[in-house]
């Protein structure tokens, strides 16, 4: 199967060609010819399957062919649940629109909202939103949704998840009765389903990888460590292994600053990555991270979902999640377009619970084991439940001299001369992400 099999234009396949694709993936294969038939669809599909092109090119496609005169207005509504995720899905857009006269914009929040009053004025084709962003527009009269013919949910679980049911549904009354929607989801879970039943027409259902089915291309691996030590031993994992890029996870937001600014302290570069962060500071730390100025970027779930960093190698789970759920979401950063990932978990004895519901979710046996030096002061098995036992934090100062001892000796590849984060580059955020298509 090739892409020149699926019923694209000869436009839309030159930016494939160029993107260097060769063959279209599983969710690709199904969901393009559906939608150049102007199908509805409720299509399982998780980030890293190539969903976003899935729905992209049919959907460039299908507004370059029946081209409009006179003023442009929103034809496509792209919804998505949050800004990064909304920027990435534009750049896609972007970049596979590269040959067609369809002009684009993200609009979301955390930016100022009069430069994307005035872009939408100017008149867009193809409209990516956040829910709460995009209706505000709608409150303040700024956008008009009456000619939509083709509406997408994106990541539709993740935005019911963050309670956007409502704004979504003030979106669906203010779009026509009669237009395309296509629905992508991690799961088919009931609030989906019901989200499904009232919004599609007759969908074509497409599921490429359950949610419960981790990526056969990432590696992963369990190591039991003290809680106490977690962060000496991911600074010697780093180190030790020369890890130029690792995305890590964190449970909380100030986990995840804390944590970047101890890394900072042990001489890597990291920068962290949450809901509290403005736009301008997200955008920031996630550009320094995919042109490498930053070695570490230190993010909680949600703030992560939906990044598209390419060629990702490690993902390490600093904590585990208290969703099972969120370990695959994690685990699928890396692993992704045909290259191989490494997924890590640091497991301290008081995660035996997360640990083993994830076990029972996935269904595949994780290989569990310590990194010497760094074994556990009381041994646990983490696939028995047994009785907390307390969390050891040194008195005092904190590090034992039993500790001290076992570390191992620094590494002479710690990257203390990494170079620094580069200031100033680009103001993202500052004004409305509007480009042509
Ligand atoms: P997505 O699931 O949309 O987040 O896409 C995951 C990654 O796969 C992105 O980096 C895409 O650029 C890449 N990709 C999408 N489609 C293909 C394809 N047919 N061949 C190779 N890589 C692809």
């Amino acid at each position: 199967m090739s892409f020149s099999d699926l019923g694209l234009s000869a436009d839309v396949l030159r930016a494939v060609t160029e993107q260097g694709y060769e063959t279209p993936t599983p969710i690709q294969a199904q969901a393009i010819p559906a939608v150049l038939r102007g199908k509805d669809l409720m299509a399982g599909a998780q980030t890293g399957t190539g969903k976003t092109a899935a729905f992209t090119l049919p959907l460039l496609d299908r507004l370059a062919s029946t081209a409009q005169g006179g003023q442009r207005r929103v034809r496509a509504l792209i919804l998505a649940p949050t800004r990064e995720l909304a920027a990435q899905v534009q750049d896609s857009v972007r970049v596979y629109g590269a040959h067609l006269q369809l002009r684009s914009l993200a609009v979301f929040g955390g930016v100022g909202i009069q430069p994307q009053i005035t872009a939408l004025r100017r008149g867009v084709d193809i409209l990516v939103a956040t829910p709460g962003r995009l209706q505000d527009h709608l409150d303040r009269g700024s956008v008009d949704l009456s000619k939509v013919e083709i509406l997408v949910l994106d990541e539709a679980d993740r935005m019911l998840d963050m309670g956007f049911l409502p704004a979504i549904e003030r979106i669906l009354r203010s779009v026509p009765a009669r237009r395309q929607t296509l629905l992508f989801s991690a799961t088919f879970a009931g609030p989906i389903r019901q989200l499904a039943g009232r919004f599609l027409s007759e969908p074509e259902v497409i599921e490429v990888a359950r949610a419960n089915a981790t990526t056969e291309s990432v590696s992963q691996s369990v190591y039991l460590v003290d809680h106490a030590r977690k962060r000496e031993l991911l600074s010697y994992l780093i180190g030790a292994r020369n890890w130029r890029q690792v995305l890590v996870f964190t449970r909380t937001k100030r986990g995840a600053d804390r944590l970047a600014a101890s890394l900072e302290k042990d001489g890597l570069t990291a920068a962290s990555i949450h809901g509290d962060k403005s736009q301008g500071a997200r955008t920031r730390a996630l550009k320094d991270f995919k042109r490498q100025s930053v070695r570490v970027l230190v993010a909680t779930d949600v703030a992560a979902r939906g990044l598209d960093i390419d060629r990702l190698p490690h993902v390490v789970n600093y904590e585990l999640p208290d969703t099972p759920e969120d370990y695959v979401h994690r685990i699928g950063r890396t692993g992704r377009g045909g290259e191989r990932g490494e997924a890590m978990s640091l497991v301290c004895a008081d995660e035996s619970g997360q640990f083993r519901a994830i076990q029972s979710l996935i269904k595949i046996p994780l290989p569990v084991s310590t990194v010497e030096g760094f074994e556990p002061a009381a041994p646990f098995d983490p696939n028995r439940a047994v009785g907390k036992p307390p969390i050891r934090r040194g008195a005092g100062s904190g590090k034992s001299a039993a500790s001290s001892r076992r570390r191992p000796a620094p590494q002479a590849s710690h990257p203390r001369g990494d170079r620094g984060r580069p200031q100033g580059a680009g103001k993202p955020g500052s004004r409305a992400r509007q480009r042509r298509a």
